[in-house]
């Protein structure tokens, strides 16, 4: 497995904020004015014509507290003023309007929605399109960006250049467990004719097998997917850890994915106060990280 194929890149060390994003915040707007805004990309994703992608760090943002400072999640107790000021400050620098976004309440299980224009027209809002129980979205429209939302859970893309479609999924231990990634990958299959040999993977950074404590029911969970002994290791104390990239990475290549067409984040979320928020070391009290995915 590759463990070294995310590329750091400062994109924009001068963030200039524009007065219609920010009409609603201009109590923040000294906060955000300069402010770089750090994105991870995958090599095999950031030179594709037409592709936008990027994970945040926990950089280049406005909250402060558990929370400094791009925490780009409501539900986490931070104000969503701020929030919101994170997002319009991501989405500017994306050069994406605010509204062409789609971001689900994810709840840790398998549904993958198909974002469709008609959807899109029927349901979206002036703040883009929220999806309740939602972890998975796929689509081939442009100028609509998937988002998802993480702390140590993976943040999975899927790139089929063939028939130029995407899926952006959030990949935790129970929708692993539970066949998200397979639902995924068949999502795109069904609606778009996708061979999973074809398409181009990249896992993002998220807890490591490294500090990723967890219970026996956890295993159970996987048992009962036949997970790979490689996934769990147990210490001389008899704490079980679970790798669970390496899990959602080896449910890639049953899905059929070439090996070769997998990148995969070096980065543990835990291990990396400075640069991620992360829900396990951080005690439940933290910010949140995007990962983003749109064509144009
Ligand atoms: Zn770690």
């Amino acid at each position: 497995m590759c463990g070294g194929c995310l590329v750091f890149r400062v994109a924009c060390t001068h963030y200039c904020v524009t007065e219609s994003a920010y009409r609603n915040h201009n109590n923040l707007m000294e906060l955000i004015n300069h402010t770089g805004l750090p994105l991870l990309q995958f090599s095999h994703f950031k030179n594709v014509a037409g592709l936008v992608h990027g994970v945040t760090t926990r950089k280049g943002g406005v909250s402060e507290g558990p929370f400094f400072s791009l925490n780009l999640g409501t539900q986490t107790g931070d104000d969503p003023q701020r929030v919101y000021c994170n997002r319009h400050k991501l989405l500017s620098h994306l050069s994406w309007n605010p509204s062409s976004v789609v971001i689900p309440k994810q709840v840790h299980g398998k549904n993958v929605v198909l974002i469709t224009k008609e959807r899109w027209d029927n349901d979206s809002a002036p703040h883009g399109l929220v999806l309740s129980g939602v972890d998975g979205l796929t689509t081939k429209e442009t100028g609509i960006l998937l988002m998802i939302k993480v702390a140590d859970c993976f943040p999975v893309f899927l790139y089929d250049p063939a028939h130029v479609a995407i899926s952006l999924i959030h990949a935790g231990w129970r929708g692993t467990a539970n066949g998200i990634i397979a639902q995924g990958i068949g999502a795109m299959r069904k609606s778009f004719g996708t061979k999973p040999k074809t398409i181009k993977a990249g896992i993002g950074p998220g807890i490591g097998g490294c500090c990723y404590e967890v219970k026996e029911d956890v295993r159970e969970a996987f048992s009962k997917q036949k997970s790979d002994n490689a996934v769990w290791k147990i210490d001389a104390d008899k704490k079980i850890f679970l790798d669970l990239k390496k899990a959602i990475f080896l449910e890639l290549i049953k899905c059929g994915l070439n090996k070769n067409n997998i990148e995969v984040a070096s980065e543990c979320t835990s291990c990396n106060p400075d640069l991620f928020f992360s829900h396990r070391r951080e005690k439940g009290q933290t910010g949140r990280m995007a990962a983003v995915m749109g064509l144009v």
